[in-house]
Parts: structure tokens; C-alpha cells; sequence
């Protein structure tokens, strides 16, 4: 049976921790353009500005273009 020689110590935990927080973060979302009207968008999710999602309208917006 395998044994692990040694655990990893606070320093090496913390920098694995950083590594994740940062990777959770909110302020760290993923963005793409969208393709029709070329804002930042997160992926898999509608366009926020144009309500878009794989070239169907989804989302109507109130009274923002007109
Ligand atoms: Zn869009």
C-alpha cells in the first residue's frame, strides 16, 4: 500500500488555497464577446446587454433600444 512520504505544509496549503480563491472569485468571471453584439459575456450564459443566447432573442429588454 502506498504511503505519502510527507504532508504539505501551511506555506504550500496557502498557495494551493490562493490558487482556488482566485479561481472562485467572482471578480475573476471567464468573459467572451458576445457575437451579435459584441460586449463582454459570460460563456453559456445570455448576452446581459442585447439578451441573446445562440442567436435567439431570450431576454426582451423593457425600454432600452429603441
Ligand atoms: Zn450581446
Amino acid at each position: 500500500m502506498a504511503l505519502q512520504k510527507r504532508r504539505r505544509g501551511p506555506a504550500r496549503t496557502a498557495q494551493q488555497r490562493s490558487a482556488w480563491m482566485r479561481k472562485s472569485g467572482a471578480n475573476h468571471m471567464a468573459t467572451q464577446a458576445c457575437p451579435s453584439c459584441g460586449s463582454p459575456r459570460i460563456p453559456h450564459r445570455v448576452c446581459m446587454s442585447c439578451g441573446q443566447y445562440r442567436g435567439e432573442t431570450v431576454v426582451v429588454k423593457p425600454a432600452a433600444e429603441e
